[in-house]
């Protein structure tokens, strides 16, 4: 069997991978990538987020994916049952940063990162499957098993584990954890869609809320076709009967915000399940390890966090990876995890408040405070790391107060209603 010797072993070449890649390998280690899959291959999560920009800036990848002419993306708009619409535009944003991103078919999008970083030096090993790891100390032995069926080692002195939803460190040393978020199941397809330019911002991404506890999405491409998917608790979809193609098509006829756009519109594929995403894990690094992206904590897609915090964690990682090589002395738990775990428990204040209906109380409500959507535009551009926006800093106690002002002022404005009626 052949051995081959690397100074970092990253696994997986999604977003994270190669951002983690590239910046260890500009630092001058020797990097290897081992990928699973042949490229392009599906994956599930289009619609980036502005903060995503810098990450890719550090990994060098801007040039490239300007050129490919992705649908820019400035914002989003929410609607919901009531036809109430809620348009955030990243221009408009309490945080200095990036005001746009993309909506990319990721398919695309993660061959342009993989190729850029195979150009940039970094030799990427496709269909080939980690099978196992063992560590000596810092340093490790991974098994692979390459696409002609043989088995090869590589040996490593550091591994970034950012396999996504292959989870292969965390399975191998069984540090997953339940989420506190309850499972949930998406049903979506890419869609043909060419009555697109009827409607007013017909490139812009869109958030249905279509009952409570389940939402659509709707993320339009530049070449013409547009994801869009449900996205609710396991029982909604039971009401839906027929092949998955048929219960999608029923699906986008009972949402208003999309019924006549998407009517008998083309499918590209037949519509895909994917269920129970949400995962929590034990730790974010061990001796000669760590994890980025996905493999870390994934909560859910509603506000399109997935890509930003993969290549965000896989660059601060990164970062600390090349420190720790060079022989400083680092403090994972310091700069690495807390960082990550302050980011994500942001992001979960406003999932969990998507799902109890309380964020919609303020997105849809008609009496708008400025200062509040620009704060909570910076929240949904990814800038959760910015503790000078008190929807960042407070987030759990700002967004409750702000909900139970709402709250207030409506049974007022009701009591002085119902008094001039009376
Ligand atoms: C329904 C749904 C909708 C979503 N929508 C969005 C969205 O709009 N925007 C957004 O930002 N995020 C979204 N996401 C999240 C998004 O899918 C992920 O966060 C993102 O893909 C994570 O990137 P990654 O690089 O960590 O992992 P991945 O993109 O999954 O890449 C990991 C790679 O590792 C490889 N691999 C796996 N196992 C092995 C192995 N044993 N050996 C070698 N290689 C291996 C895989 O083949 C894969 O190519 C969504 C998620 C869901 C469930």
């Amino acid at each position: 069997m052949s051995t081959e010797k690397v100074d970092v072993l990253v696994i997986g070449a999604g977003p994270s991978g190669t951002v983690a890649a590239s910046i260890i390998n500009q630092a001058g280690f020797k990097v290897k990538i081992v990928e699973k899959e042949k490229f392009p291959r599906f994956v599930i999560g289009e619609s980036l987020l502005p903060k995503c920009m810098e990450p890719l800036e550090a990994a060098g990848f801007l040039p490239a994916l300007k050129t490919k002419g992705y649908q820019e993306k400035s914002g989003a708009k929410f609607v919901n049952s009531e036809k109430k619409v809620m348009d955030f535009n990243f221009s408009d944003q309490f945080t200095k940063g990036w005001n746009w991103t993309w909506q990319v078919p990721r398919a695309d999008f993660d061959k342009v990162l993989a190729d850029e970083v195979e150009k940039m030096g970094v030799p990427i090993d496709y269909e080939t499957t980690v099978t196992d790891i063992q560590f000596e100390g810092s340093n490790s032995t991974t098994t692979v098993k390459c696409k002609d069926g043989s088995e090869k080692k590589i040996e490593a002195r550091f591994i970034v584990d950012g396999s996504g939803y292959g989870r292969v460190i965390p399975r191998l040393l069984k540090l997953d954890r339940p989420s506190d978020l309850p499972p949930r199941k998406a049903l979506y397809t890419h869609i043909v869609d060419t009555r697109r330019n009827d409607y007013i911002e017909p490139d812009r991404i869109l958030i249905a809320e279509h009952q409570s506890q389940v939402w659509v999405w709707c993320i339009p491409f530049s070449n013409g076709n547009t994801s869009c998917g449900f996205v609710g608790n396991p029982p909604f979809f039971e009401d839906f009967k027929g092949s998955l193609e048929e219960q999608l098509r029923s699906m986008i006829a009972s949402e208003w915000s999309i019924a006549e756009r998407f009517k008998d519109s083309k499918f590209i594929f037949e519509p895909r399940v994917i269920e129970g995403w949400s995962i929590s894990i034990e730790k974010f690094y061990g001796d000669g390890y760590v994890l980025t992206g996905n493999v870390t904590e994934f909560l859910d897609p509603v506000f399109s966090s997935g890509v930003t915090l993969a290549v965000a964690s896989s660059q601060l990682a990164a970062n600390v990876v090349v420190r720790q090589l060079k022989g400083e002395n680092v403090d994972w738990e310091k700069e690495y995890t807390t960082p990550m775990l302050d980011g994500i428990d942001v992001f979960r204040t406003y999932v969990m408040a998507w799902y109890d209906g309380s964020l919609q109380k303020m997105f849809f409500n008609e009496e708008r405070n400025m200062d509040v959507i620009r704060q909570m535009c910076s929240v949904l551009a990814g800038y959760v790391w910015d503790t000078d926006n008190p929807f960042v800093k407070d987030h759990r106690t700002s967004l409750s107060r702000m909900v139970r002002l709402i709250n207030v002022e409506k049974k007022m404005k009701d009591l002085e209603e119902s008094e001039a009626g009376g």
